[in-house]
């Protein structure tokens, strides 16, 4: 195969913004060169004003195939990803079956993947109650990482740990030098406050939040640092909600853990205060905060004590968000995102004076970090995957149901004039997504650790 080059004058590159050429060759990043003539002999596709970003990195999404298949799978959430400009996905060990906390259930999930997505996967690897004694298997195996729950993860089939379960696992973790994710939620506050609120309105969101205090999210990642600091494990915590927990992580960073920070859009786009009583499409634990909080986690991401945006991706059947009962309690808690994160988190960002090079780092670059991939994926650098997302940064719509390319058309981001779209995403070269469609056949593939 040829050298072919992708040029534009807003090329998003680690050293800034620029015009440039992307040349190009068998599915690399041969070269990044000044835009400028170039030989007659390279086919070119030149993008004009329109911004090219690296390919995107999602490391937190629900895929649950195999076993829940009718939630969502590898086809549909791989072609939400590619429409959405991400070109690999990390998928969460919990809401397949079987759970992902076994080697033998990693390779149920690789068949179950195989020749259905538009875009490339990893899985991440479950500590539960009881297997300890499969997490270097795991590792062995090719995940990159390991994710667990310090609270119930709201569905069968996937154990929460409690501390002593959790320093069970830790040493083999940490032989792994593979990072732990962690849902940052402790129990103890949550049953306390739930059960003051059990004659309560659970119709109303101020209910829910008020079932998720932020002293849930602050007393986990407190225990979470000092095992930390004693078992030096590299420590990553999954979609930060409290902004009262960035002190505490501030500091642990000066100090030199190994511990890393994500959110996700919805907890930068939404408060409490606008929510609608009943409008349950908005529930996820730990929960979306006051308008105050969402601002401090933007300067949170600012001085980079959160280093990167993640979708946690996490759909279900229409009916289990009990629209109609409108029931905080009983209605599953998950946002689904793919197709519109970039979008949702471009609007927000460009009006704080966010660039697309923050953009791309935190979408990008941060997330392979975290998946271990990042000499590979998430930058537009010599030797790189040629996985890029050309972008209108100044074109805007209206979000619709014909947006959503996952299998449950529902989002609480429905209506919403956003800013940004993604004209087309490009895996390894090859064009994934073009105006609203697939060309080709489902090429991505794994990648292993
Ligand atoms: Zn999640």
């Amino acid at each position: 195969m040829s050298v072919q080059a992708f040029v534009s004058r807003r090329v998003v590159t680690p050293q800034g913004i620029r015009a440039a050429a992307v040349l190009v060759e068998n599915g690399r990043i041969v070269d990044v060169t000044p835009a400028g003539p170039l030989s007659a002999e390279i086919p070119l596709k030149d993008f004009g004003d329109l911004a090219i970003l690296p390919g995107l990195v999602d490391s937190h999404v629900h895929i649950n195939e195999p076993g829940r298949t009718e939630w969502e799978g590898f086809r549909t959430a791989t072609r939400a990803a590619a429409a959405g400009g991400y070109t690999l996905l990390v998928d969460m060990p919990l809401n397949c079956l079987p759970p992902t906390t076994t080697v033998a259930a990693l390779e149920a999930k690789r068949n179950a993947a195989s020749g259905q997505c538009t875009v490339g996967w990893m899985a991440w690897g479950g500590v539960v109650s009881d297997n300890q004694g499969h997490i270097e298997d795991l590792a062995a195996a090719g995940v990159p990482g390991f994710k667990c729950f310090l609270v119930h993860p709201g569905i069968d089939g996937f154990t929460m740990v409690t501390e002593q379960q959790l320093r069970a696992a830790l040493p083999h973790v940490a032989r792994t030098g593979l990072p732990l994710l962690v849902h940052a939620e402790l129990p103890g506050p949550v049953d306390a406050a739930t059960q003051r609120l059990a004659q309560a309105d659970w119709s109303k969101y101020a209910t829910y939040l008020a079932s998720r205090p932020d002293e849930a999210e602050l007393s986990a990642i407190r225990l979470l640092l000092s095992l930390c600091r004693e078992f030096r494990f590299r420590l990553h915590i999954v979609h930060l909600s409290t902004s009262l927990a960035l002190d505490m992580l501030r500091a642990a960073k000066s100090e030199g853990l190994p511990v890393s920070v994500e959110t996700c859009p919805h907890y930068l786009h939404f408060s409490s205060e606008q929510i609608a009583d009943g409008q349950t499409l908005f529930k996820c634990a730990p929960p979306i905060r006051s308008c105050e909080n969402c601002e401090r986690l933007w300067e949170g991401l600012r001085e980079r004590v959160i280093d990167f945006v993640v979708t946690d991706h996490s759909p279900c059947p229409p009916a289990m968000k009990r629209l109609d009962e409108r029931d905080f309690r009983t209605a599953w808690g998950g946002i689904a995102s793919l197709s519109l994160a970039l979008p949702v988190l471009w609007t927000d960002a460009s009006r704080r004076g966010f660039t697309l090079a923050d953009i791309a780092r935190w979408t990008a670059e941060g997330p392979a970090k975290l998946a271990g991939c990042e000499s590979q994926k998430g930058r537009i650098a010599k030797g790189y995957d040629a996985d890029l997302v050309v972008f209108d940064p100044e074109a805007k719509f209206v979000a619709k149901q014909e947006h959503l390319h996952y299998r449950h058309r529902i989002s609480p981001y429905l209506g919403e004039e956003l800013r940004g779209i993604v004209q087309a995403t490009y895996l390894r070269g090859n064009c994934v997504f073009e105006s609203g469609t697939f060309p080709g056949e489902p090429s991505g593939r794994e990648i292993r650790r």
